[in-house]
């Protein structure tokens, strides 16, 4: 069974997202689902979206039901850490063949499910539909049922074949998966009055690890982070939280809002980028938590922390300021971090040119002008070529961006700092706004970029020859 397609139209139109809230009645029912760009497969598809959203609960077992290449398509790629459990590591699939689209894959998936459940023993299994056997018609809920009972664990169907759209409906239909079929199913050994979850929080390269010892010094208990380092128990007994920081709002809205809906849990949209975001989300949490009815000295206890920890940080980018000041930055990344980072680097002397507003609410747009002054320097969407445009005519001294837009920076012989899911260095929290600026530090100080711009010396003997030839032709011609 694929998606229904009333789920589909429904996530299009999520009334927690502010995009959908600034647009027109008849817009807003038009749904936002943009047409994919045939070819484009680097923007990934719903199927990569659902596996990117859950693959970081670490110890379940991510069954991928389709052809190998969809499994290659995403796994492993975005470096998101765990603290003890590696089954997520391990990429399962059924490898559908030509066979099986002849006589269905519903019993090679039965039977992958039990070779999991016999030889891996996870808490669960987390069962991918993917384009082919939702197009032949596999009935993935049913096999899953099935196993579930025959093999006494949860095998958890997350129905979002790539066809079905975006990468970023994908994290969403990802995020239904646990609704429907995890958040709720357990109960804690205990709770607490500061038991909060974290949505959209993935654990790349272990940021979570920066941001949980400032909760835990606060007395502030992680519940379940979704999904960054989680474990199945964590989703399972989520719902008895009391507050939630969202944290990356296109991405995991729905599991927000409807948790706010189903259980009364309160939630605010934080970013633990930059020093002054990342106070500000422990001072928004320590007031939602007191509201909640955790104790009254929650927020002085946060102001006594966040002091300490914001003369730390400052303590540690001092020496970076001077060797920083009045470079600037090209920012090429989207959503929150549009403008949570922007005012990070601002806070260390950089000078940002421009930044990218792709996949930004209105939210986003306005917090930019807020911390700009203007809206000058916002683009959207921008070509590769347009983008070595800018580069060039704005005098960047260094670009920060994804992967998929280094080769522009490396042409136009700029430095250059991965800044999104791919990247080696944890950003979050305190130590991690140090960290990217000591990365933007050894990036523009690399000697590399001094010896690129250097022409070669075969170049340098062809322009020492045509300037000895100018020079002849001139005394030639004055005699
Ligand atoms: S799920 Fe569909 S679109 Fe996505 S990788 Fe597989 S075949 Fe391609």
């Amino acid at each position: 069974m694929s998606v229904p397609k009333q789920r589909i139209d429904s996530l299009l139109i999520e009334p927690g997202c502010a995009t959908n809230q600034a647009k027109s009645d008849k817009a807003r029912k038009a749904g936002c689902k943009k047409p994919l760009t045939p070819g484009a497969a680097a923007g990934g598809c719903a199927f990569d979206g659902a596996k990117i959203a859950l693959q970081p609960i670490v110890d379940v077992a991510h069954l991928v039901h389709g052809p190998i290449a969809c499994e290659g398509n995403s796994w492993d790629s975005r470096h998101v850490y765990s603290s003890g459990a590696q089954t997520y590591r391990t990429g399962f699939t059924t490898d559908m063949g030509e066979f099986d689209v002849v006589y269905g894959g519903e019993k090679r998936l039965y039977r992958a499910i039990k070779e999991i459940a016999e030889t891996v023993r996870p808490p669960a299994i987390f069962v991918y539909q993917t384009c082919l056997p939702a197009m032949i018609g596999d009935d993935i809920d049913a096999v899953c049922q099935a196993a579930s009972a025959r093999f006494g664990l949860p095998v958890i169907p997350v129905n979002a074949p790539g066809f079905a759209g975006s990468k970023n409906l994908g994290n969403k239909l990802g995020g239904e998966a646990l609704l429907d079929h995890v958040v709720g199913t357990l109960e804690p050994e205990f709770t607490t009055d500061c038991d909060i979850n974290l949505i959209g929080e993935y654990n790349v390269v272990g940021e979570f690890w920066q941001v949980q010892p400032l909760f835990e010094a606060l007395g502030i208990r992680v519940l379940a982070s979704f999904c960054g380092d989680a474990r199945y128990r964590d989703i399972a007994v989520s719902h008895r939280a009391k507050a939630a920081i969202m944290l990356c709002s296109q991405a995991l809205i729905n599991i927000a809002r409807k948790m706010d809906e189903r259980y009364g849990i309160p939630f605010f949209e934080g970013s633990f980028y930059g020093i002054a975001d990342m106070s500000d989300c422990l001072r928004r949490i320590s007031a939602l938590l007191v509201a909640q009815g955790a104790p009254a000295d929650l927020p002085a206890r946060a102001e006594a922390l966040i002091a300490r920890e914001e003369a730390r940080a400052w303590a540690r980018l001092e020496p970076y300021k001077a060797r920083l000041q009045g470079k600037r930055v090209l920012l090429f990344t989207g959503g929150v971090k549009s403008w949570s980072v922007v005012s990070a680097l601002q806070e260390v002397g950089l000078e940002i040119v421009g930044t990218s507003m792709r996949k930004s609410t209105a939210h986003d747009r306005e917090k930019v002008v807020e911390i700009m002054g203007t809206d000058a320097h916002m683009f959207d969407e921008l070509p590769p070529r347009e983008m070595y445009r800018m580069l060039k005519e704005s005098k960047a001294d260094v670009m920060l961006s994804g992967g998929r837009s280094q080769f522009v920076a490396l042409k136009a012989k700029t430095p250059w700092v991965e800044i999104n899911q791919e990247r080696h260095h944890a950003y979050a929290g305190y130590d991690g706004i140090v960290n990217l600026v000591a990365e933007i530090d050894k990036a523009l100080h690399n000697p590399i970029w001094a010896q690129v711009k250097t022409l070669a010396p075969w170049d340098l003997q062809e322009v020492a020859d045509e300037g000895e030839s100018a020079f002849a032709d001139q005394e030639l011609r004055h005699g």
